[in-house]
């Protein structure tokens, strides 16, 4: 079925349920009309002739169809209502009790508190945003579905809070969408190579899964998401690399990156498709989720090329080792190298941040290989 079609059967059913019999007398039939009462919780907000019942209908699809905008054309709308209990009720009053019809779209789409939009200015990230306007970080990247939270810059405009209507819009939905299935790396020891010497023997490659969300949308913004099915479409395949004796893995719950020791990856390298939207969005780099100020270190010998503030990326140093191989650091709270320095690998560089945009601290590591970014878990 169609999204219109499902919306135009559901308001139907929802009016259809409930149709109060008028109990009316002989002496007030004849004083009486046939109309339509609006009830929304149980409390009458208009009535309106018994002709005009369809216009009322029609302004509520459309109502509901604005909040039904972004939603990606592939995925299934499965139930379009309201939240509150809201019907039309068959009744007998007197012509004069028969509101004007102009009333009715002005209640349907009455605002309790309208929409807030920001223009970023530099330095904000989603960190310091969220905390400005009272919402979460999760929020803030719920409301601006299309918004990449590192690759904004001053200008961009950005959602706070959503609009606020009297009548609010639940729309569930699912949505079939694929995803990568990061690979882990292998590493083998060789004695011959110096502690910071490594090679890759096999490059790692993605797998391929399908995930079916469950979605509901409160008036057209994510309200809850769970995962219903995943579905393997291709197991990825582990890289292999040879190191020194490097260590990857130290005590403390932190994971030795070589770049930086951080928690956890939070964020993988690749494509991303948005469960709600539909949208591809390419993330250049892997985030390594490390507390504020944790040393970052250079990923092997070479020439600092950028060093500063970088829009979205907030104060960013770029590394260039030759061959072709360049690294990227992003969202640093402190750089500690300049243009044209030479560094050596594990060099102290930088201090971990959430500057530019970052929904809180961590560092974007990117490796770009001839011109092009490519997956840094190859290289770690
Ligand atoms: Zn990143």
């Amino acid at each position: 079925m169609t999204k219109k079609g499902v919306v135009a059967s559901l308001i139907g059913a929802i009016f259809f349920a409930l149709v109060f019999p008028a109990v009316v007398t002989i002496a007030d039939s004849l004083e009486k009309v046939k109309a339509y009462q609006f009830v929304v919780d149980g409390e009458k907000w208009f009535t309106v002739a018994e002709t005009e019942k369809e216009a009322v209908e029609e302004i509520l699809r459309e109502y509901q169809g604005q909040f039904m905008k972004n939603i990606d054309e592939n995925a299934q709308i499965k139930k379009v209502g309201f939240a509150q209990q809201v019907f039309l009720a068959e009744v007998e009053v007197k012509p004069e009790e028969i509101d004007p019809f102009e009333i009715v779209e002005e209640m349907i789409y009455a605002v309790e508190e309208e929409a807030l939009e920001i223009e970023v200015k530099k330095g904000d990230n989603f960190w310091n945003l969220s905390r400005k306007y009272k919402l979460s970080v999760n929020d803030l990247i719920i409301l601006n579905p299309d918004i990449n939270p590192e690759k904004i810059y001053p200008g961009d405009k950005l959602l706070v809070r959503p609009m606020n209507p009297i009548l609010d819009v639940v729309i569930e939905l699912e949505n079939t969408v694929v995803e990568s299935i990061p690979f882990k790396v292998k590493y083998r020891r060789d004695n011959r190579l110096y502690t910071h010497q490594q090679k890759i023997l096999r490059a790692g490659v993605e797998g391929e899964k399908e995930v079916l969300y469950h979605i509901t949308l409160l008036n057209g913004y994510q309200h809850s998401l769970a995962v219903l099915e995943e579905k393997v479409l291709k197991e990825p395949s582990d890289a292999l690399v040879q190191i020194g004796t490097r260590k990857t893995v130290s005590r403390g719950g932190r994971i030795n990156y070589g770049v930086v020791s951080g928690t956890r990856i939070s964020s993988y390298y690749g494509y991303r498709i948005h469960p709600i939207t539909g949208k591809r969005r390419f993330h250049d780099g892997i985030d390594i989720a490390a507390p504020h100020g944790n040393t970052v270190y250079a990923y092997t010998d070479g020439v600092v090329v950028e060093a500063g503030w970088n829009g979205g990326y907030g104060y960013c140093i770029l590394i260039d080792h030759g061959d072709g191989l360049k690294t990227r650091y992003a969202h640093l709270s402190r750089i500690f190298v300049r243009v044209g320095q030479r560094v050596r690998v594990e060099e102290r560089i930088g201090a971990v941040g959430s500057t530019g945009n970052s929904t809180g601290p961590h560092l974007h590591f990117e490796v770009i290989k001839n011109g092009r970014t490519t997956n840094p878990l190859n290289y770690l």
